[in-house]
């Protein structure tokens, strides 16, 4: 069974304030935003092939977003959080 890239990261849920910017009435606000902070393991998983090794190596710690909406504090209105911001590396 090949090897996920999330088995080499040791996975913890948290939340940080954004600022955003609502497209529809342009107002910005900061939002609680739910990411996982993703922590390299200090060893590779049993059952790990040299593909899975190879992939290992360049792997680093990062926080992925998992948040894709936010409501707007004003006008309600749903609005998508822009897919540039989804990772950030540590
Ligand atoms: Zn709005």
């Amino acid at each position: 069974m090949a090897l996920n890239e999330r088995d080499f990261f040791t996975e913890k849920t948290e939340s940080k304030p954004m600022s955003l910017s609502c497209p529809q009435c342009r107002h910005r606000d900061d939002y609680q935003i739910t990411w996982l902070r993703r922590t390299k393991k200090d060893r590779i998983p049993n059952g790990a092939d040299s593909r899975d090794r190879a992939i290992f190596e360049k792997v680093r710690d990062h926080l992925y977003r998992v948040d894709d909406f936010v409501n707007c504090a004003r006008c309600r209105r749903r609005f998508e959080i822009p897919s540039h911001q989804s990772m950030v590396f540590l």
